[in-house]
């Protein structure tokens, strides 16, 4: 029986845990912290329950598909959310619900974007296109050279090759013409860590997955119930997990890895090991690889990093809803500068989940849980970060302006997590929340790849590797290393 090490235990290495485990092998995780899921996780604090991390779940076929793959029905509950989400625009008083359904969705904004639903249908039905035309050619195929790879891409239709060039706020500011319209579509780009003004149009694929095709979903019982139905499988499996084991270093003989070495000297052994952190640093700063040097990995383009809020709060706010967005009038504005600023933003743009509204034994009686995500430059960027109880005060201070809702004065329970957190907690690079960018020469061959450049048993999974980021991405970077490593070990007893 072939001995696994994975290291790591975010989503992606979870669920390659799952996947090999299922064919045989015997894995072992060995994971930093005191509990599994990387930032998929939960932050438990005077009674209050948040999701540390993600906040909802899209394409949720690719569950299925991971669970269907080792002969296990889906144990995890979704909700679709339905309006998905709302909509504050700064100045204006109520906010716009977000629907699927695109009559409804029309209605709520008749009075700014005449047309809208047959707008919105051709939009998303273009995006559709461009999304059944690669997911299976590019999106979840494993690639073993970039000559490979740009033989793939030639097979997809050529109508779809001004969508590589051109960026996402252009596709939208074409279709439609309200101001508001045009943010509500490009909000996605946030989902993939980057502004509109620079995301590639190809990614309004997005928009056909959540507006369309799949739809918006949230987890019964928290985000974190996927984590422990895992988990629950894994013991059954009889994957072993280390916790408190940071991996620090690697020892090799001819071309393969032989053992790591954690941060109390302990060796680990096994045939093949797969790194479920950072893909790119991992090389950088474990590896001491040339190409991943600091001086290199900053050229590269990282996804905004995370500023989060997590506060118990007494009474209701009515005016919240799962899922809320709260944008400011300067959209462009901000997109440009702020990101790549040294200075905390003034008037912030952040969205709010409260999962309350959804479940009853999240918070006590007649509380909230509000967790608010903030999207900020990275570390590369903004070093400092010694300011960040006065920008969450200027944030909750703007929520409760908003809301029609004293929050300050009733809060339970407070913390703080601003960039320099996430990366010492998570060991995400400069803070970056969801990895390496998206740019066209950050994925497919040119990402960094699932399999080692120079050790023929190390493999990565995850955010920072093939395909890319996001719960979805990450099932099929499990799926994708488990059948790089099915082909090269197939001969597992
Ligand atoms: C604030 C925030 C909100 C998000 N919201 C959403 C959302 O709503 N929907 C969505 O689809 N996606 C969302 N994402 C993205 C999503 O969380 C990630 O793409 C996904 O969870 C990444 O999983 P992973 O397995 O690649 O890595 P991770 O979750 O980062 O897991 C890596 C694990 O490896 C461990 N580790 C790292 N280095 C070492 C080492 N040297 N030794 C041992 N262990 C190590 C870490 O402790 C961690 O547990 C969000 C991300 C953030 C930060």
């Amino acid at each position: 029986m072939k001995k696994v090490i994975i290291i790591g235990s975010g989503l992606g290495g979870l669920s390659t845990a799952l996947r090999l485990s299922k064919k045989g092998y015997d894995v072992t995780i060995l994971e930093k912290h005191s509990t599994p899921g990387g930032r998929l996780n939960i932050l438990q604090k005077d009674g209050f329950k948040f999701d540390l991390g993600p906040s909802f779940m899209s394409m949720t076929f690719e569950l299925e598909e991971l669970f269907n793959s080792i002969g296990e029905k889906n144990p995890v509950k979704l909700e679709e959310l339905d309006p998905i989400y709302q909509v504050f625009f700064e100045g204006k008083e109520k906010p716009r619900k977000i629907f699927k359904n695109l009559d409804k969705l029309a209605e709520e904004f008749a009075d700014v974007e005449p047309d809208l639903a047959r707008k919105a249908d051709e939009y998303l039905t273009r995006a559709g296109q461009f999304f059944h035309d690669t997911e299976d050619k590019v999106v979840k195929s494993n690639f073993n050279n970039k000559l490979e790879y740009v033989l793939k891409l030639s097979r997809v239709p050529l109508k779809h090759l001004p969508y590589l060039w051109k960026t996402m706020w252009s596709e939208v500011e074409k279709k439609f013409t309200s101001e508001e319209v045009r943010i509500i579509f490009s909000l996605v780009a946030f989902f993939l860590g980057a502004t509109p003004f620079q995301t590639p149009a190809i990614y309004s694929l997005l928009s056909y997955t959540e507006m369309r095709h799949n739809g918006y979903w949230r987890v019964k019982g928290g985000m974190y119930r996927l984590v422990e139905e895992i988990m629950t499988l894994l013991q059954k499996y009889g994957v072993k997990i280390e916790y408190n084991t940071e991996i620090v270093s690697v020892n090799n003989q001819n071309g393969s890895v032989t053992e790591v070495v954690d941060n109390k000297g302990n060796r680990w052994k096994a045939d093949i090991f797969i790194s479920n952190s950072d893909a790119a640093s991992f090389r950088g700063k474990i590896l001491n690889r040339p190409k991943f040097t600091e001086e290199k990995l900053d050229k590269m383009h990282w996804t905004l990093a995370p500023f989060t809020i997590y506060l118990g709060v007494k009474g209701k706010v009515d005016n919240l809803m799962h899922h809320n967005y709260f944008l400011g009038s300067n959209f462009r504005g901000y997109a440009d500068t702020i990101f790549t600023s040294s200075i905390s933003p003034q008037k912030p743009y952040y969205y709010v989940n409260v999962l309350s509204k959804s479940e009853d034994d999240v918070a006590p009686e007649g509380c909230e849980n509000i967790y608010i995500l903030c999207p900020v430059p990275d570390l590369r960027y903004k070093k400092d970060w010694s300011d960040k109880d006065e920008l969450a005060n200027n944030i909750i201070e703007d929520l409760s302006k908003r809301t029609g809702f004293d929050i300050n004065s009733n809060i339970v329970t407070k913390t703080v997590m601003a960039p320099d957190d996430w990366a010492s907690t998570l060991n995400l690079y400069k803070g970056s929340g969801l990895g390496l960018a998206h740019d066209i020469n950050q994925v497919g061959a040119f990402r960094p790849k699932n399999k080692d450049e120079k050790f023929n048993n190390l493999y990565y999974v995850g955010a920072s590797t093939t395909p890319g980021t996001g719960l979805p991405m990450v099932i099929i970077s499990s799926k994708l290393v488990t059948e790089r490593i099915e082909n090269e070990y197939k001969s597992v007893s």
